[in-house]
């Protein structure tokens, strides 16, 4: 299914501007939405989700209008919220099979198939008798998608779920994803910029409620390819570069301080050409240096 928001505009009653005129056109597969904190990400994955109203604006899933036909969208929908709290004193089957019984599964043979299926699915068959509360953080996570494919739905939307993973269970969790995302339109949204790297053939980089780059992470990074400039520096030279070069990050790498930028052509100064890289596009994004370059939606 295709998800087409068009100018959708959200601001909350102390001011703040939330959504932009966000317009993002979301094909069948994994789409991430990338951005820092606070850039509007669970505004949007709320207003798709039928549990808050927005300003202005239009969203279709296919021919079905999502912020007028609600009860039509939560049948095809599948949400795992970014505060996802599961009740710890009952088992994982019993809370699914609730679950079930709320999408309305109340046949129980029926039931019972479609529960231990999701919980095969997720990886949590085994320990479906343990109490939810001594589940960790990627069981948990990965039980929050299986209470969100209840009901076979068609657009299946995540927020921020790979945040305080450990790296094996985030690895678990993206294969779980990706499998997913074979054939139903998944909406990923997340800061961490290896979940759209790794998973996603289609994405957008959202800053401050407004929509900066949107395509195919390739060709984003295509886009920056010879853009990206490297050296390693000391932290007391560090201000006189950031005064000087458009300077888009900097990290520590094995105890030094390697810095990118971003220019046009080379900056000397002893800068080396880098390999561009998905992280390059979205520094270079949200610190304002390549906006203008990018496929605007
Ligand atoms: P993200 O999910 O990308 O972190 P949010 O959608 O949660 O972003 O928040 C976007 C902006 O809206 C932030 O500045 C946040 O503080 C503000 N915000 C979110 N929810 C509310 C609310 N209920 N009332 C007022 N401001 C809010």
């Amino acid at each position: 299914m295709e998800l087409r928001i068009r100018n959708l505009s959200k601001t909350y009653a102390n001011g703040v501007v939330a959504l932009d005129k966000v317009s993002l056109t979301i094909p069948t597969g994994m789409f991430g939405l990338l951005g820092p904190n606070g850039a509007g990400k669970s505004t949007l994955m709320r207003t798709l989700a039928t549990l808050q109203e927005c300003d202005s604006g239009s969203v279709f899933l296919d021919d079905i209008d999502v912020l007028d036909e609600k009860d039509e969208v939560r049948r095809l929908l599948g949400y795992l919220p970014q505060d996802f709290g599961v009740y710890p004193k009952v088992t994982a089957y019993e809370l699914l099979d609730h679950f079930a019984v709320l999408k309305g599964l109340t046949a129980k043979g029926r039931r019972r198939e479609v529960v231990d299926g999701l919980l095969q699915q997720t990886n949590l068959f085994e320990v479906r008798h343990q109490k939810l509360g001594a589940f960790s953080g990627g069981m948990r996570q990965r039980f929050g998608i299986a209470q969100a494919l209840l009901g076979d739905p068609q657009l299946i939307i995540v927020d921020e779920p790979t945040a305080g993973l450990d790296p094996q269970e985030r690895v678990r969790f993206h294969n779980l994803l990706s499998d997913i995302g074979a054939d139903k339109t998944v909406l990923l949204s997340t800061h961490i910029v290896s979940d759209v790297a790794d998973l996603c053939a289609n994405m957008a980089i959202i800053h401050k409620g407004q929509v900066l780059l949107s395509g195919e992470p390739q060709k984003l990074i295509d886009d920056v390819a010879d853009k990206i400039w490297a050296r390693f520096v000391t932290k007391q030279e560090l201000p006189l570069f950031q005064q000087h070069h458009r300077v888009i990050s900097t990290r520590l790498l094995m105890g030094r301080t390697l810095i990118h930028a971003y220019a046009e052509g080379d900056p000397g100064h002893g800068f080396e050409e880098a390999l561009a890289t998905l992280e390059d596009v979205y520094f270079a994004a949200i610190t304002g240096r390549h906006a203008a370059h990018g496929e605007l939606p």
